[in-house]
């Protein structure tokens, strides 16, 4: 398999703008790692390795948080309850749930609706069904 054959598995698909902003952010975390000029002669690529993991752990989590809250906004309306089935409305501030990811820990802030029939909170983004 060839190497490009590999990374296809791995890599997003960007298109040239997208790629472009993505190469902008690899060189200011870069900067943020190894300062204006770059590693020191010294360095060893372990050392640019470790960085680099750490750089896409903070990624990664930064995705997982914003895809989440943009996920949580289709659930912002009256929801049915899992249990009867009667719609109920959103509360007030949503579920703080901090998540263990490959990446790190995460906090979802869930949107929750209470049941006063079943007297129980229920989280409808963990159990999506399409409107
Ligand atoms: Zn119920």
């Amino acid at each position: 398999m060839s190497k490009d054959a590999r990374n296809k598995d791995v890599d997003v698909e960007l298109s040239p703008g997208d790629r472009k902003q993505f190469e902008a952010l690899v060189a200011l975390m870069a900067r943020h790692g190894f300062g204006e000029d770059g590693p020191p002669r010294e360095t060893t690529f372990a050392e640019i390795e470790k960085f680099g993991h750490r750089v896409g752990r903070m990624v990664g989590r930064a995705i997982d948080a914003h895809l989440a809250s943009q996920h949580a906004e289709h659930f912002t309306g009256e929801e049915a309850c899992p249990t009867c089935n009667e719609k109920q409305p959103p509360k007030e501030s949503p579920h703080e749930l901090p998540l263990q990811t490959p990446d790190g820990e995460v906090t979802l802030h869930e949107p929750t609706c209470r049941c006063s029939t079943c007297r129980r909170d229920f989280f409808p983004s963990a159990y999506p069904v399409a409107d």
